[in-house]
């Protein structure tokens, strides 16, 4: 549809294959819309409609479909082929992508979106002429954790999505902005909604930025509405009138005691890496006013860097910054896995040519050329010590640097975070305006989490002394050793006695075992659309996400919940005293201002800055001296955090997604080998 009429020639050009500098474009005359650029039009719709099947009455496609749009704007309104049309036999290239390759009009998109940015050479296209089609080469599927975008790339109903078929039309969709809840970039998303439910999500195209989104931001939005989703508001109410009686009695019942000096084992608040800025702030009031009340993350954090720069993603992802640097190092990190985003963007600069990747992590695919070095953390100190040939490549300009966040969860990380710190005494890691150093989190909030406080991690020695747990946004699975213990304690093993379980709503899958452990209490409240607040990107950037959707009103959000907890504190001035939630936006907004605030405040301030000026300047006088951090460095292997893309993650809505437990499926058959079998 891109043909133009050049004054000099006699034939129609393609206008976006040529180069307007280096022909004689500036020099003609160029004609858009003339009579032979109108018959070349209708010429090029003709041929690609000949074997076209007239399907658009039952085509999920029909309403944004480029071929009909382009075919009513410059088609041929009769047709002069009266012969058979060609049929293609459908393809299986996987759970998600449904195929009607009878409508594929060969374009290849989605063979070089394949090939060229998802670095899977999965797709190609067989046969000549008539026999010309598209599709994997042996029976199999299309295995790329951003496959699914061939949905939205295809511009014809040959390629769409397998879960919603014959079941919408983009007219009768409303489309809503949003971000992605499913790892830490939290790119822009846009929901298609009706009837107060997601129909689909797709990624925030427009012409100038092309922003590609993971299938688990696509399709495992089924995950956010689990079964309770059903409960009706009579059931709901009932549940949340006896919840809070609970809750509020037992709140009244420890504080009473405990300001009589009774020894009390406390009450966890447990919470995961999604929860946003808001609620965390308001566990926090909540775990300042009662004694008895313990505020804990649901992994274990060992890092004593509270400066914002060692927790977040730098400099790197400027495409400015990208371009010139010229090497990276990633430590623990599966970018394909744990910020496919940041994977996608790692295979367009090495495309470009002049980037070396290296890597210390077990041997994976990341679709691009990367050198694996070793697994063993003690390679990292030979490096630190300037003995390895690594050790010159910091030395050039602007290098990079890519540590997996996860690495804080080991007992020795503080070796890890040290090493970096020698490693930008000697090197250019940290010069002037470049911050090659970055710390990639693989969750919404982890960086909003580490910016307002350092947070302990729930520990075994917390569960055995524990009353009670109040799960917030985590679920028991992200907890190491938790289940086992739970077992233990169903089998009478550990005399342990924890009298609540209290869990949010999608959070928990083992109803059942904590219902016959101790008293369960259960939250039904909302999901991460129904819910507004803000986050703190890996990047450092802060992300807005507005409710969307109101399923059921009398399901609460995490604000409501913790509103009506504070509120019978009467202490705080912050809200309302009485008991009851009032619904005052004019006050919801102060204190979400306030909180906003708190929240920006603590961005730049740190207590350890003096620390760490102090620290540079003794390793600067002693180069290469490793041994005057006394760190402990454990043999114990850096692998891979992440072994199935789909479940095993910090977004724990996916577990409870059909679509991804089947898109897992197909990953583990297609990949048997021991590990596979055994990660299970
Ligand atoms: Fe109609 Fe487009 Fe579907 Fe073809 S792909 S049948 S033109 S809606
Ligand atoms: Fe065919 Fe769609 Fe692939 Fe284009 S993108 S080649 S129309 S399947």
């Amino acid at each position: 549809m891109c043909l133009i009429e050049l004054k000099q020639s006699n034939k129609p050009m393609i206008s976006c294959s040529v180069n307007a500098k280096t022909t004689l474009l500036p020099n003609t005359e160029i004609y858009t819309n003339s009579p032979l650029v109108k018959k070349a039009r209708e010429n090029v719709l003709e041929f690609l409609l000949l074997n076209h099947p007239l399907d658009c009455p039952i085509c999920d496609q029909a309403g944004e479909c480029d071929l009909q749009d382009q075919s009513l704007f410059f088609g041929f309104t009769r047709k002069r082929f009266y012969n058979y049309k060609k049929i293609v036999i459908d393809k299986n290239i996987g759970p998600i992508i449904k195929t009607v390759m009878t409508r594929c009009i060969h374009c290849t998109r989605c063979i070089r979106f394949a090939t060229e940015i998802a670095g899977v050479q999965d797709l190609g296209a067989f046969g000549r002429s008539f026999s010309t089609e598209i599709g994997t080469y042996i029976s199999k599927t299309f295995q790329s954790e951003i496959s699914g975008n061939v949905i939205d790339l295809c511009p014809v109903g040959a390629l769409t999505s397998k879960f919603y078929p014959f079941i919408n039309r983009s007219w009768e969709l409303k489309f809503i902005n949003s971000i992605d809840f499913s790892d830490g970039f939290g790119l822009g998303i846009i929901l298609q909604i009706k009837n107060k439910k997601i129909i689909k999500i797709h990624s925030n195209f427009n012409i100038n930025k092309t922003e590609w989104i993971s299938n688990k931001t696509r399709f495992s939005f089924d995950g956010l509405f689990p079964s309770d989703y059903s409960l009706n508001t009579e059931e709901l109410n009932n549940i949340w009138f006896g919840l809070f009686k609970k809750l509020i009695k037992l709140f009244y019942f420890y504080d009473h005691l405990s300001r009589h000096n009774l020894k009390l084992k406390p009450l966890f608040l447990i919470f995961g890496s999604t929860l946003n800025n808001e609620s965390i702030n308001l566990l926090f009031f909540i775990s300042k006013r009662y004694k008895f009340i313990k505020l804990r993350r649901n992994m274990l954090v060992n890092s004593s860097l509270d400066l914002e720069q060692y927790f977040k993603f730098n400099d790197l992802m400027t495409s400015v910054n990208f371009n010139k640097s010229k090497f990276c190092f990633l430590i623990g990190v599966n970018p394909r896995y744990e910020g496919f985003y940041l994977n996608v963007k790692m295979r367009q600069r090495q495309l470009k040519g002049k980037f070396e990747i290296f890597s210390m992590n077990s041997t994976i695919d990341l679709t691009y050329q990367v050198k694996t070095l070793s697994t063993n953390p003690k390679f990292l100190k030979i490096i630190s010590e300037g003995n390895h040939i690594l050790s010159q490549y910091f030395i050039t300009s602007k290098p990079s640097l890519v540590l997996n966040q996860r690495i804080s969860n080991r007992i020795d990380s503080n070796f890890f975070f040290k090493s970096m710190l020698i490693i930008e005494t000697y090197s250019k890691l940290k010069k002037n305006t470049w911050n090659g150093f970055n710390l990639l989190s693989s969750s919404l909030n982890t960086v909003g989490i580490n910016i307002l406080n350092v947070f302990s991690g729930f520990s075994n020695k917390d569960f055995l002394n524990s009353t009670g747990l109040f799960f917030f946004n985590s679920s028991l699975n992200e907890i190491s050793n938790l289940n086992k213990m739970l077992n233990l304690k169903l089998l009478n093993y550990l005399a342990i006695q924890v009298e609540y379980f209290i869990i949010k709503l999608g959070c928990c899958s083992k109803k059942l075992l904590l219902s016959k452990i101790s008293e369960y209490l259960y939250l039904p409240s909302s999901n991460f659309f129904e819910n507004s607040g803000t986050f703190i990107s890996t990047e450092g950037i802060t992300k807005i996400s507005t409710k969307i959707l109101v399923t059921n009103l009398e399901k609460k959000n995490d604000w409501e919940i913790l509103r009506i907890l504070l509120s019978n504190s009467k202490s705080l001035k912050l809200l309302h005293s009485t008991s009851k939630l009032l619904f005052l936006d004019w006050n919801l907004n102060r204190l979400r201002n306030y909180i906003i605030f708190l929240a920006y405040a603590s961005q730049g301030i740190s207590n350890l800055s003096f620390f760490f000026n102090k620290k540079c300047q003794i390793i600067k006088n002693r180069l290469f001296k490793f041994d005057i951090c006394k760190v402990n460095i454990f043999n114990t292997k850096l692998k891979r955090f992440i072994y199935d893309f789909y479940l095993a993650n910090e977004s724990y809505y996916s577990r409870f997604s059909f679509i991804m437990i089947q898109s897992s499926n197909v990953l583990r058959f297609e990949k048997i080998n021991f590990e596979s079998i055994f990660i299970g």
